[in-house]
């Protein structure tokens, strides 16, 4: 019989479309959560089964990161207010053409560190040397999408493109029934991968049933290119290459015309939002609103840590929800109702965890704990409230994905988190002296 408890606290809040509970409770069997309630029923209810009380503090569904490039922690305030194709050809193309597995591992590794201090328990990830993002994922025991980013060039993590193709079938086979894992199919946009990579990658995707991943309207200044190329825009390339559907999950979507919108909605493909990265990179404010009027299922990530500068998805659900209402000078749109169900439900059916992002029987057991006994998170008038609007990282305390504790107490249970914060000083420093020998 797998192992069966308790988990009680003062506020439990199950889902974005739930009340809250005071005093609640959750049985929670090996890695699932089995029934949900007030703690004193509970409790009298299964008198044999162990309590673990939590006290003062907020038990939340796990957060969605449904967008990032988790390694990129290392090229952190590497380069700074510069626009994304300035960005990414001039700074980070050239660095991250030395790039090494050794670099990868301890990226993610200190990402996973902070994303679980922001209560997130899965995240998509789009990299290179993807397989030691895995070894991660698998170590630190979160949950993740992943998948090695494809594109015409060659790359430093694989070679040739067809060395790539591999490398993604081979994951794809060898970890099709891991339970925290899905590989997914990550061509990394546009204009870096030609019409015919395209294909050759959604053959990959349809075979195994596979999700594929990929950055689109982003910017005006890629939309401006493709119809230059292709004489279409990005949504409508796509379209016409026949790879629109359900099973596509698009980063980004800020350049969209009302048409774009109906069409994601009706051919079911989902959008991660990443509200920050749009900011920081001057690409402008995704039509949100919007898309959620028309049924697009709209998700929420961060981006990679060197355009953000964060993984701190609290903050990125405050930023989703407030751009809206400056903008349009309306405070009632995007409600963090609204932010939270991007945040939780709608990023776990996106990256293909249909059974994550809520806390309900049958659930799995990936949850985040918030600290109330905390200045800023005082008074607790509305829990909702005080996880999208008053909510930093730093304020979660635990994390449980799968039915095990990740950080418990403020505390990394399952790796060294000072050990990985050295190992990532030590490649910050090898990058240092990359660049200072490129200038
Ligand atoms: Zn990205």
């Amino acid at each position: 019989m797998s192992k069966e408890f308790l988990l009680t606290a003062a506020w439990l809040f199950p889902a974005w479309d739930t009340e809250p509970l005071r005093e609640g409770a959750l049985l929670i069997q090996g890695t699932q959560i089995v029934e949900i309630g007030p703690a004193g029923e509970l409790k009298s209810k299964y008198p044999f089964v162990p309590t673990e009380d939590l006290g003062q503090a907020l038990i939340f569904p796990g957060l969605v990161n449904a967008h990032t490039h988790a390694s990129m922690t290392i090229f952190r305030g590497l380069a700074d207010d510069l626009p994304l194709m300035t960005w990414l050809q001039e700074y980070i193309f050239p660095v991250e053409s030395h790039l090494k597995a050794e670099w990868v591992y301890w990226g993610a590794k200190l990402a996973v560190a902070e994303m679980l201090r922001s209560g997130v328990t899965c995240f998509c990830d789009m990299y290179l040397f993807e397989p030691w993002v895995i070894r991660v994922v698998e170590e630190t025991g979160v949950r993740a999408a992943l998948g090695e980013g494809l594109f015409d060039f060659p790359s430093p993590g694989y070679g040739p493109l067809e060395a790539g193709l591999a490398l993604t079938e081979d994951l794809l086979k060898g970890y099709e029934k891991h339970p925290r894992i899905n590989i997914i199919v990550c061509p990394h946009a546009v204009y870096t991968c030609s019409p015919e990579t395209l294909k050759k990658v959604w053959e990959i995707a349809e075979r195994h049933d596979a999700l594929v991943h990929i950055h689109l309207s982003e910017t005006k200044e890629e939309v401006k290119q493709c119809l230059e190329r292709y004489g279409r825009r990005p949504v409508a390339h796509l379209r016409e290459l026949g790879l629109l559907n359900e099973n596509l999950h698009v980063a980004h979507a800020v350049e969209l015309t009302e048409e774009e919108i109906e069409l994601l909605a009706e051919r079911k493909v989902s959008v991660a939002h990443c509200p920050e990265s749009n900011l920081k990179l001057g690409s402008g404010v995704a039509r949100v609103p919007e898309m959620v009027a028309a049924g697009v299922r709209v998700t929420l990530g961060t981006d990679g840590p060197a355009s953000n500068n964060d993984l701190d998805l609290l903050s990125e659900m405050r930023t989703a929800a407030l751009i809206q209402k400056g903008l349009r000078r309306d405070p009632t749109v995007l409600p963090a109702q609204e932010v939270f169900r991007m945040a939780t439900e709608e990023g776990a059916k996106a990256l293909g965890f249909p059974r994550c992002g809520r806390l309900e029987p049958g659930f799995e057991a990936d949850l985040a704990v918030l600290d109330l006994l905390r200045p800023d998170l005082t008074p607790i008038h509305d829990p909702l409230s005080l996880l999208v609007y008053s909510a930093r990282a730093g304020a979660v305390s635990g994390v449980m994905v799968a039915g095990r504790w990740l950080l418990r107490e403020g505390q990394i249970l399952t790796f060294d988190e000072a050990e990985t914060r050295e190992r990532v000083l030590a490649v910050a420093r090898e990058i240092q002296d990359l660049v200072k020998s490129r200038s």
